[in-house]
C-alpha cells in the first residue's frame, strides 16, 4: 500500500465501539492528517476513530516466538528424552519433574514443571501443554 494520505471516504480498519472489535469503517472526518470520525461498515455507527490496539497481535506474536522456542527446546531435549524409558501418559498417575512421558497424541513430553493442583506443564514438541496428573 502507497502512503497516500487518508482522506473523508476512504476505507480505513478501526475498532468500532458498537460491535466491540475491529471492523472495516469509512473514514468520515479528518483532522491534522489522521481519521476523527469514522463510520463502521458492519453497524454504520459513527464514532471517533480509534486505532486498533496492536497488541493482541503483539501478544500472539510474543506467543508464537515462546512455541518456536518451547519446539527448539524439545528438539534439543529429543535425544535425552529417548534415551531414558518413557512412561505412558495418564492423568491417573503422578509424575515428578525430569520425567518422560509419551502421550498418545502429543508424542514424547518431558515434565517441566508441577504445578500442583494435579497439573504438570509438560514440553511436547508442539510446545508446552498443562496436563492433568494424579
Ligand atoms: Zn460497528
Amino acid at each position: 500500500m502507497a502512503d497516500k494520505p487518508l482522506s473523508a471516504g476512504d476505507p480505513i480498519e478501526a475498532r468500532c465501539t458498537k460491535c466491540r472489535k475491529i471492523t472495516n469503517h469509512i473514514v468520515v472526518a479528518m483532522k491534522d492528517a489522521v481519521p476523527a470520525k469514522v463510520e463502521c461498515n458492519t453497524c454504520n455507527g459513527q464514532h471517533l476513530y480509534r486505532k486498533p490496539k496492536a497488541t493482541a497481535q503483539t501478544a500472539a506474536k510474543k506467543a508464537a516466538n515462546a512455541k518456536v522456542a518451547e519446539q527448539k527446546k524439545w528438539l534439543e531435549l529429543k535425544a535425552e528424552m529417548e534415551k531414558k524409558s518413557a512412561k505412558k501418559y495418564s492423568m491417573d498417575a503422578g509424575y515428578s519433574v525430569d520425567c518422560v512421558i509419551e502421550h498418545p497424541q502429543f508424542g514424547l513430553g518431558l515434565v517441566q514443571r508441577i504445578l500442583g493442583g494435579r497439573k504438570i506443564e509438560v514440553l511436547f514438541e508442539d510446545g508446552l501443554k498443562t496436563m492433568r496428573c494424579k
